[in-house]
């Protein structure tokens, strides 16, 4: 089983769209392990995004992920990085698939709704970053040998 991170970001809160986008995820079969709101302070934005540093978007998008609160989620499951990624879509709404939740909910790049990690290793790292370790909540759902052959 694998762990990553996914985030509503701030445009996601302020569109009501936390619920629709949980609930994605849940009915897919992943499990939630963490799951909080939190308003990003712009050292953890910069740390979360330092892979981009001297972009040019980068302080753009330094201060749309701080504009408002997000919600963090840490979510478990079969190839969880990879699947959440696709759920998710291209970075680029207008470049998503259909039915993919940035697809579905979003037209530019710089409001693409929500994060996901790229990586078994980004995963890790953020969910370090957003994620004090008593905050990953170990449990059994009996209904996962519904969802697991
Ligand atoms: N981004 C942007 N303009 C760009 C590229 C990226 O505003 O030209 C933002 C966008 O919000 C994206 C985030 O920076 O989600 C991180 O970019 P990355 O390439 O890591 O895409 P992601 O992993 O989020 O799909």
């Amino acid at each position: 089983m694998e762990r990553t991170y996914v985030m509503v970001k701030p445009d996601g809160v302020q569109r009501n769209l936390i619920g629709e986008i949980i609930s994605r995820f849940e009915k897919k079969g992943l499990k939630i392990v963490g799951l909080k709101m939190l308003h990003i302070s712009r050292e953890l934005a910069e740390r979360h995004y330092g892979e981009h540093r001297g972009k040019p978007f980068f302080e753009p998008l330094v201060d749309y992920i701080t504009s408002g609160p997000v919600v963090a989620m840490a979510l478990e499951g079969k190839d969880a990085v990879s699947t959440a990624r696709e759920m998710m879509g291209a970075t680029n709404p207008l470049k998503a698939a259909q039915g993919t939740i940035r697809g579905t909910f979003g037209m530019d790049i710089g409001r693409n709704v929500v994060h996901g990690s790229d990586s078994v290793e980004s995963a890790a790292r953020e969910l370090a970053l957003f994620f004090a370790p008593g905050e990953i909540i170990e449990y059994k759902r009996d209904i996962d040998n519904w969802i697991y052959e």
